[in-house]
C-alpha cells in the first residue's frame, strides 16, 4: 500500500537543523494495524505526518500503491490525501457550528459525491461507529469518547485505503480510551488498515506490528496477535 524508503526529515528552525526522522524503511501492507511508539521528540508524529502526506520528507522514496510519489506534485499528493486517506487526531477536530452528521458529511462533499449517495454513506458510518442516534447533535453536546467515534466515523466514510491516526486516545479517560481502541480493532478487523502513534503500552497490543521509535529511527518492531483476536481465542 504504501512503502518508504530512505526516509530523513529535518527541521531548520533560526539556522538550528533538527534531524527529526533518520533514514527510515517501512511498508504498510494492506490489513496492517501499525501501532508506532517511543519516547516524547523521537519522530512519532513526523513519521505518520509523512506517511499520511500531511508533510513532506526532507530526502527519501515515498511510494503509493507502487507508484513513486513526486511531492512537487501537489495535486497528485491532494487526490491521495483526500480519496485514498482518513485522519484521526488526539484533539478530534470536529467542527462545533456543523452536527454530528454534517461533519461525517464533509470529506463526501469535498470528493465531489451526489447527496443522495452522501446521506446513505452518512448513515451507514454512523451506524457502525454506533453514533446514529447523535446525528443531529452538535459536537459541544457529545462526551469526548462520543466525539472521538464522529471523527472516526468521518475518517471512515470515504472507505479510505489508511487511516492515520496521532494518539486518537490521547484526550480520553481509560475507559474511553479502550472504547475507541475497540472500536478501530473491530474495523481493522473488517479489513481496514490503521497506521497509529500510540504513547500507551496497552494501546499497543491492539495492533498487529508495533514499531518502536528512537531519536528518528526505528530500533524495533514486533510482530504480533492483536488483542481482538487474543481475547476471541
Ligand atoms: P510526542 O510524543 O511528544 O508527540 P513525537 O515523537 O511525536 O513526540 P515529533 O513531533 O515527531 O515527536 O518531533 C520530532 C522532533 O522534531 C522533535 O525534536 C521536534 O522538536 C522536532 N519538530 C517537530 N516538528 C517540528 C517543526 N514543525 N519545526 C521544527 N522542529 C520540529
Ligand atoms: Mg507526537
Amino acid at each position: 500500500m504504501i512503502s518508504v524508503q530512505q526516509l530523513s526529515r529535518v527541521f531548520t528552525t533560526d539556522d538550528v537543523e533538527t534531524s527529526a526522522l533518520n533514514q527510515i524503511n517501512l511498508q504498510v501492507s494492506k490489513g496492517d494495524f501499525i501501532a508506532i511508539m517511543g519516547p516524547s521528540g523521537c519522530g512519532k508524529s513526523t513519521l505518520l505526518n509523512i506517511l499520511g502526506l500531511l508533510d513532506k520528507p526532507s530526502s527519501g522514496d515515498y511510494f503509493f500503491q507502487d507508484k513513486r510519489l513526486r511531492f512537487a506534485q501537489q495535486g497528485q499528493v491532494e487526490r491521495i490525501r483526500r480519496q485514498h486517506f482518513g485522519y484521526i487526531f488526539q484533539s478530534f477536530n470536529l467542527i462545533d457550528s456543523l452536527t454530528v452528521a454534517e461533519n461525517v458529511e464533509l470529506p463526501l462533499i469535498y470528493q465531489g459525491v451526489a447527496a443522495s449517495e452522501r446521506a446513505k454513506r452518512v448513515k451507514q458510518v454512523l451506524a457502525k461507529t454506533s453514533m446514529d442516534h447523535r446525528a443531529s447533535h452538535f459536537p459541544k453536546q457529545l462526551s469526548g469518547g462520543q466525539q472521538q467515534r464522529v471523527a472516526v466515523a468521518r475518517a471512515l466514510v470515504i472507505e479510505p485505503a489508511v487511516i492515520f491516526a496521532d494518539e486518537p486516545t490521547g484526550n480520553l479517560d481509560t475507559r474511553n480510551g479502550h472504547d475507541v481502541m475497540n472500536l478501530l480493532a473491530e474495523l481493522n478487523e473488517q479489513g481496514s488498515t490503521i497506521v497509529m502513534v500510540t504513547h500507551s503500552e496497552s494501546h499497543a497490543t491492539y495492533g498487529s506490528r508495533v514499531i518502536e521509535l528512537l531519536d528518528g529511527e526505528i530500533v524495533k518492531e514486533t510482530r504480533q496477535q492483536p488483542m481482538m483476536e487474543l481475547a476471541r481465542a
